[in-house]
């Protein structure tokens, strides 16, 4: 099983995912467009046989169609996707395990908070986390808004509860490249975070877009604002350094929506 992270170059800028199974079957995860996924699919000599859609959103569904009437693929989503997503055919349950190759799995987790429809798909190699196609719930060095059905206490427990305890090494497979901007928004709350700084300096030498960087949990744990939520510098500068978790969460997400 392999993974590939796919730049669609959108005014969006979103990622999409192909998962590569070991029999040339292939599983795409949020395809925006199906030219995009197509040209993969053919240079990679790959057969597509299903979609999974990590929630609702039209940048997220935007290619179903156009896949389904070409390849005639099987749709998998959250049970609340159901008539919002095109051609879904079956409802991914939480906790699922979802046997890919013989020694690689998907384990379907309900994440909500971006919306009340949304799957992480954490894929696991025997038996070990490999890696975390999160959707719009984690970015790197952010997370998704919840402006668009969703809620931001929500959020909280998603981000706190299922991935936070993720180990270190897990690799963070987002939904959207927004690390520029993200990292910039934790140095402009936390100014001191000098992990956040050197990721800044390397990206004015790697293109982002290009995808070959993994970001890890851990990782995440020092750019994140999102999981650094003790964080004196964080907590002082939003005057919160006494307030629960969930309150520092929340006004980050304020924060981050008008910043
Ligand atoms: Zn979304």
């Amino acid at each position: 099983m392999k993974v590939h992270q796919i730049y669609t170059a959108s005014f969006m800028r979103n990622w999409n995912y192909i998962i590569e199974l070991n029999d040339s079957r292939a599983i795409v995860i949020d395809p925006l467009s199906d030219e995009l996924i197509n040209d993969f699919l053919d240079k990679n000599s790959l057969t597509l046989k299903t979609i999974i859609n990590t929630h609702e959103h039209f940048d997220h569904i935007q290619g179903n169609q156009a896949l389904i009437d070409q390849h005639g693929c099987d749709v998998w989503s959250h049970k609340n996707c159901v008539g919002k997503v095109p051609g879904l055919s079956r409802i991914l349950k939480t906790g699922e395990i979802i046997n890919l190759d013989l020694d690689s799995q998907i384990k379907v987790l309900d994440t909500p908070g971006h919306t009340f429809a949304h799957l992480s798909l954490l894929l696991l190699v025997k038996n070990t986390q490999l890696a975390i196609i999160a959707g719009d719930a984690l970015f790197n060095a952010g997370v998704g808004n919840c402006r668009n059905g969703g809620d931001p206490e929500t959020l909280y427990q998603t981000i706190s509860q299922q991935f936070c305890v993720l180990h270190d090494d897990v690799i963070v497979y987002p939904g959207h490249e927004y690390l520029e901007n993200n990292l910039k928004f934790t140095l402009s709350i936390e100014p001191d975070n000098s992990d956040a700084s050197d990721w800044l300096l390397n990206l004015q030498e790697q293109d982002p877009t290009i995808g070959s960087r993994h970001i890890t949990i851990g990782d995440e744990r020092k750019i994140n604002t999102f999981m650094r939520l003790d964080s004196l510098t964080i907590r002082s500068n939003l005057d919160l350094v006494d307030a629960s978790d969930k309150d520092v969460f929340v006004s980050l997400r304020m924060r981050r929506d008008s910043w």
